[in-house]
């Protein structure tokens, strides 16, 4: 097969418009491997790359997808083999490398993993970059002394990709979970989804000039920046860490020393897109054994022709848990 079905975005007098096209595999760049990718998901970075930040993608047209899992077409090295099944996340899939939102990507062989035994295709693109990226902070956390009964842990922007993922294995890992959200019509799914408590968006947004807070947090998994996140750090408790991995809120926050001479907190930085592919292994094996959660309410089932309409959700903060991609 020489042709494949793929979003394409272009840039028309100053807009950047999506559609369904068809596409040539010799489009695709260079690369040790080839795969039919069968599933893909959405992840906030992918409406910023579809709507045309430079940061992000510089050059378009452009296909989209930081995340794909498929099937090997071809390969020139020895460790891939046609007919693995494997997922790719991160690097610079979906960026400047045409990415899983179309049948195929080339890539090279050391962005590529085997499909970890524990989960399918479908599962692993469920979790996506959202699920890695919520077990890294989770696991980053942990190193920082954070266990089970420590006390409440927060998540911000706890209905998004990422959040919604670190809610529900922070409560399956048996973590005391208090959610941050804006949608006040989804504290019912919060809850079921193990949050003890859950808390509008507006109490952590409030600005105040004091220099510390009253201690509440055990830890905290950050999806948002902004004054949220300054809020959430003056009022860790001693010797508590917060997990920062996402700017919907903004990508400045405020800062003052206080919270870190006078009660040892730790601001803990997290990336899952240049991780060695080894770190990424062991996430992905963790992700499908001792942290494999059930993500069944949080997942919907979307096609590459409905992805416009999700990406300018997410983009509006109104996405909720995860839209997986079906492509195969
Ligand atoms: P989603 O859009 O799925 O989730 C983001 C959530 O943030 C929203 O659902 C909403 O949750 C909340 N939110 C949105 N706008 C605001 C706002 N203005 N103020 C406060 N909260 C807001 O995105 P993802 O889960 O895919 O990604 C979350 C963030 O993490 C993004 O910034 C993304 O770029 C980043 N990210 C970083 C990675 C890394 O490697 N460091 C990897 C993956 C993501 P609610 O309504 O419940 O409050």
């Amino acid at each position: 097969m020489s042709q494949f079905k793929a979003l394409l975005v272009n840039e028309e007098q100053g807009e950047f418009i999506p559609r369904v096209v068809t596409r040539h595999i010799d489009e695709l760049p260079a690369g040790e491997v080839l795969i039919r990718v069968q599933w893909s998901s959405l992840n906030y970075k992918d409406a910023m790359s579809a709507s045309g930040n430079r940061g992000i993608t510089r050059n378009f047209p452009h296909t989209p997808g930081i995340d794909a899992a498929g099937v090997v077409e071809a390969s020139s090295v020895a460790e891939l083999a046609v007919g693995d099944e494997v997922i790719v996340t991160g690097y610079d899939l979906g960026m400047n490398t045409s990415g899983g939102f179309g049948q195929y990507i080339r890539v090279p062989a050391a962005w590529v993993l085997k499909r970890p035994a524990g989960l399918s295709l479908r599962d692993s693109m469920v979790l996506g970059t959202a699920g890695l990226t919520a077990a890294l902070c989770i696991d980053k956390l942990e190193r920082a002394g954070l266990v089970p009964g420590a006390g409440p842990v927060l998540v911000t922007g706890a209905t998004g990709g990422v959040g919604s993922i670190a809610v529900a294995m922070l409560a399956q890992l048996g973590h005391e979970v208090v959610a941050v959200t804006g949608k006040a019509d989804k504290v019912e799914l919060l809850q079921r989804l193990g949050a003890t408590r859950v808390l509008s968006r507006a109490e952590l947004q409030a600005g105040t000039n004091k220099v510390l807070l009253t201690e509440q947090w055990a830890g905290a998994v950050d999806t948002v920046g902004g004054d949220i996140l300054f809020n959430v750090v003056k009022s860790l408790r001693y010797d508590a860490s917060v997990a920062c991995c996402g700017l919907t809120a903004g990508g400045q926050f405020q800062a003052s020393v206080f919270p870190f001479i006078l009660r040892n907190v730790n601001l803990l930085g997290v990336d899952s897109v240049e991780q060695p592919l080894v770190v990424k292994a062991s996430m992905w094996d963790r992700l499908s054994l001792q942290w494999k959660t059930d993500l069944s309410q949080l997942e919907q089932e979307i096609t590459l022709e409905q992805l416009p309409e999700y990406i300018d959700t997410i983009l509006a903060s109104g996405m909720v848990g995860r839209a997986v991609v079906k492509l195969g």
